[in-house]
């Protein structure tokens, strides 16, 4: 187990950053839980609400480490 883990952590690229961020959608208002690659640090693309499966506009800003510094989320026609 302890191998397998430092063989993980010294992987040198391409290792998927994912953070579980909470969202709530600008259409139904019901708030669920979205995976946000963190290997990018700006980026707008469009997750689909799991609720009423339309699609929302996402902004996040990552910080060089991988956390989440900004998450906005906004109905299509504002986007
Ligand atoms: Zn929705």
């Amino acid at each position: 187990m302890i191998y397998h883990l430092n063989t993980y952590l010294y992987l040198p690229e391409k290792v998927e950053m994912l953070r579980y961020c909470e969202v709530s959608c600008p259409y139904c208002g019901e708030t669920q839980t979205v995976a946000v690659d963190c290997s990018t640090e700006i980026q707008d693309y469009y997750e689909d609400c799991r609720i009423c499966c339309r699609s929302m506009s996402m902004h996040v800003t990552c910080s060089y480490e991988g956390e989440v510094l900004d998450l906005s989320v906004r109905s299509e026609d504002e986007a």
